[in-house]
């Protein structure tokens, strides 16, 4: 019976972490650019809260755009790795 408890924990992760990827930006308006361009997303930072992103055109690197989310189990995957 833990066995079927674990599954639906991990079913749980999965479904999640597919909606999160659903609100990603693909395309942002550039300013340099005068058009919609899809964008590059580069991690900034990674917090004790979660990651700093920011959005840069594919096109020309302006910055047109960021986002931080509060996923901070990376950083204490990073802490437990070193
Ligand atoms: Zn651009």
């Amino acid at each position: 019976m833990t066995k079927r408890a674990d599954e639906r924990h991990i079913d749980n992760m999965v479904r999640r972490r597919s909606h999160f990827e659903d609100l990603e930006v693909s395309e942002l308006f550039c300013p340099s650019c005068r058009a919609a361009r899809p964008v590059r997303k580069h991690l900034l930072l990674v917090l004790p809260t979660g990651h700093k992103y920011e959005y840069r055109c594919a096109a020309c690197g302006t910055p047109v755009g960021g986002k931080d989310d509060n996923d901070a189990r990376e950083y204490r995957e990073i802490l437990l790795r070193t």
